[in-house]
């Protein structure tokens, strides 16, 4: 029996080393679940959901090992499509940055190769049979990074069929002898899809009632954040007077040139994404700050968009943006919301209600009064368990466990 887990199975939790070192430790599925491991489970399906990542790891590689099996059974007894899916991608796209970070870094693996994943680990893990073509670098490290490859081309269709683009149509290879000419960067795009489809494998699980009860406590916490992340329904225009004040300090510190943290980079290009500005746009209201690349916001927008990713992400909750210290200059609205996106759709509401009265040019009010109806459907609900969100986000750091 292994005593300690590494952190190279902690980090990368799907890997086939990980399950066994996993099966090699618990009899049974309850021998996997603690406190410290449901919330970090809970953790990474919140995260997957609202954010499209599945956060920091836990300071426990223990932990953080057993919280991927954990969390794929509190998804699975969640059960809907939706989430099954954004989890998967979260896990995948949480792996690839991980991943590209492990196998493009300069520095030598054998100073921390315990907790790294090696490029040659990678390919084999997935059967790529990527071979380096002689002469293509000199060293490793970030030289590495420009190394081409040849794969078998059946081995490259097998994932490249599920990615989107033109460069990965066979027609735009370079194949000698049935085998497929691929960069270094373009193995590692292989190894996302193979990490997405080995985490959907199975979702959701079939679990037996005693499981269901074990994760009961996460499954509540996900199924809350659900209920709140799923606001960004059409609204198609962008009248910056109306923005809730948290997205006004956002956008002034984009405009200021300071510097945003990945959160509050989400938290702002999303709300921009969800109100219906383009990635044009967003690019062109970025450029002032030298620290928003292109590239990166083109990215980052086609994520929250869906492009990249199976489904488009809503900016986070008021309860998720206090969290990060991302709600700045509340005001009256923000006690009767519970999402910016509401406060939003509350604020266009009130304007199309005063465009309305200017249009109608003081004559007496007609009897339909006319502009409310169904602005404030989605307020109902909100309030009720903001505070409940809040606690359970606040959580979320996770990972102390032993
Ligand atoms: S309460 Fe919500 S809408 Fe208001 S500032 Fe905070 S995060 Fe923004």
């Amino acid at each position: 029996m292994s005593h300690t887990v590494s952190t190279k199975v902690a980090r990368y939790p799907w890997l086939q080393e990980a399950t066994e070192a996993v099966e090699n430790r618990v009899d049974g599925f309850g021998d996997l679940v603690s406190d410290a491991v449901l919330d970090r489970a809970a953790e990474r399906a919140i995260y997957a959901v609202e954010r499209g990542e599945v956060g920091e790891i836990a300071s426990s590689p223990r932990v953080e090992l057993y919280s991927y099996p954990v969390a794929r059974a509190v998804v699975s007894t969640v059960d809907d499509h939706a989430v099954t899916r954004r989890y998967a991608w979260a896990e995948a796209a949480t792996a690839f940055d991980r991943l590209k970070e492990d196998v493009n870094s300069s520095t030598s693996f054998g100073s921390v190769g315990e907790a790294r994943l090696e490029f040659s680990d990678l390919v084999r893990e997935f059967g790529f049979q990527a071979r380096e073509l002689s002469g293509s670098q000199t060293g490793g490290g970030a030289e590495a990074v420009s190394a081409a490859y040849e794969m078998p081309v059946e081995r490259y269709l097998e994932y490249a069929s599920g990615i989107t683009g033109e460069e990965w149509k066979l027609v735009n290879r370079e194949m000698t002898e049935g085998r497929v000419k691929v960069g270094r960067a373009d193995v590692l795009e292989l190894a996302r899809e193979a990490i997405l489809r080995r985490v959907s494998e199975g979702l959701p699980l079939d679990l037996p009632p005693e499981v269901v009860e074990q994760v009961e406590p996460a499954v509540d916490d996900l199924r809350d954040a659900v209920a709140h992340a799923d606001l960004s329904s059409e609204i198609d225009r962008v009248e910056e007077s109306e923005f809730p004040p948290c997205m006004k300090a956002l956008l002034s510190d984009v405009r200021n040139g300071e510097h945003l943290d990945h959160h509050s980079r989400f938290a702002i290009t999303a709300f921009l994404t969800n109100i219906g500005m383009s990635t044009d746009e967003i690019v062109e209201t970025y450029e002032v700050n030298p620290g928003f690349g292109e590239e990166m916001t083109r990215y980052q927008t086609d994520h929250i968009q869906g492009k990249t990713s199976p489904t488009e992400y809503s900016c986070p909750s008021c309860a998720t943006m206090v969290t990060y210290g991302d709600c700045r200059n509340r005001d009256e609205l923000c006690d009767e919301i519970n999402h910016p996106l509401q406060y939003y759709r509350r604020r266009l509401d009130e304007l199309d209600d005063e465009e309305g009265e200017e249009d109608d040019g003081g004559a007496e009010d007609g009897e339909g009064g006319s502009g409310d109806g169904g602005a404030d459907e989605d307020d109902d609900d909100a309030g009720e368990t903001d505070d409940e969100v809040e606690d359970e986000l606040d959580t979320g750091g996770g990972g102390d466990g032993d």
